[in-house]
């Protein structure tokens, strides 16, 4: 099962810039040589690999790319600048497509592998380089060429780095939809019933995003037929962090700390390592009076188990940054030990 973030954007690299037709023109020398200058070539626009980032969602957001066009060249030999490429990053894994063709621009497999998606333009040549013995003043110069355009599908196989727990009801899909800012495709998904809840989490700042898989399979999807909810477990089984959603009820025999530990159990007995995977625990519905009442004794009591619990509102927002925060640093340093040099290679 794979998660696939896909994004369709337009990119034009930048035109060349046309060649120059101009003559030296100084006081004593009535009949100056040619002295236009050359146009500068356009930016092309290129992909670069990146280890940092885990999602599309920049080029989601921003779907038209252009490079800057080369200048004209001007006279007394002057060359028009190049224009700049335009750089755009993707997460390593990243698959550029032709749109149109479907032909793969390009699979950038490897941590700062580049490709150039749209060459620039060439610069037109001046007339500086067209005068011949026969012709000292030339008026012939060159176009520069246009950038190449064409319209890109992106791809990217995702990893979920998040994964969520929780009883039903204790408001994981609630949480997704209030954190998430764009939706994953699901592809090869084999099961109908039951959907995981996915989404693209964006942290404010610097492009920081991750992935946060609803786990379903533990407890709902128990009554599915048996095997299915650890089936389900799979596409789980490499988040780097887990997020536990806990939430006070009313119910008879549930409790925050009952939940989590019925959780943990299911958890463990479908995967041991999974169980030991990071995790941040939070009480829901801190906007319910019964529920902010509670949430003194109940952090004293996991506290007591050695967890922090955090609070939080996926209705009124309280609470969720700093989550979100919480979760980012166990995923970056999951990742940044998942990139050193001595670790296993992800399959
Ligand atoms: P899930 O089964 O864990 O996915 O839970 P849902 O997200 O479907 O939420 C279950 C119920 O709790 C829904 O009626 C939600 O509207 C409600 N809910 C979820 N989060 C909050 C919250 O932060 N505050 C309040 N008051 N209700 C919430
Ligand atoms: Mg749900």
């Amino acid at each position: 099962m794979q998660f696939v973030d896909e994004a369709r954007i337009f990119v034009k690299a930048g035109d060349g810039g046309n060649g120059s037709v101009a003559f030296r023109r100084e006081k004593f020398m009535p009949r100056g040589g040619p002295a236009g200058g050359d146009g500068g070539n356009g930016g092309s626009i290129i992909f670069q690999a990146d280890p940092q980032l885990g999602t599309l969602l920049d080029l989601r957001f921003q779907q038209h790319h252009k490079a800057r066009s080369g200048e004209h060249g001007q006279g007394r030999d002057r060359y028009g600048k190049s224009g700049e490429d335009l750089i755009l990053r993707v997460p390593v894994g990243t698959v550029i497509k032709d749109a149109l063709t479907g032909e793969i621009v390009a699979d950038l497999k490897k941590a700062d592998s580049r490709c150039i998606a749209a060459a620039g333009g060439r610069g037109g040549r001046g007339n500086i380089h067209f005068s011949t013995s026969t012709n000292q003043a030339p008026r012939e110069a060159e176009e520069g060429t246009p950038g190449e355009e064409r319209t890109l599908i992106v791809e990217l196989k995702l990893l979920a780095d998040g994964g969520l727990l929780g009883y039903p009801n204790a408001g994981k899909s609630t949480f997704i939809a209030r954190v998430s800012r764009a939706r994953p495709k699901i592809a090869d998904y084999p099961f109908t019933t039951l959907t995981p809840n996915l989404g693209v989490v964006a942290l404010s700042g610097d492009g920081r995003s991750f992935v946060l898989a609803d786990i379903p399979g533990l407890i709902e999807g128990a009554h599915e037929g048996a095997g299915l909810g650890h089936r389900f477990l799979r596409h789980v089984e490499r988040t780097r962090v887990l997020l536990h959603l806990v939430e006070r009820s009313d119910e008879p025999g549930r409790d925050p700390m009952h939940d989590w530990e019925v959780i943990n159990r299911e958890l463990a007995l479908h995967d041991e390592e999974l169980a030991r995977r990071p995790q941040v625990v939070a009480l829901t519905k801190i906007d319910l009076p019964d529920t902010r009442e509670a949430y003194p004794a109940l952090k004293e009591a996991f506290a007591a188990r050695g967890v922090e619990l955090l609070a939080l509102s996926a209705v009124t927002g309280e609470g969720v940054q700093p989550c979100l925060e919480r979760l980012w640093a166990r995923i970056a340093e999951a990742r940044r030990k998942a990139a050193a040099p001595e670790a296993d290679p992800v399959a």
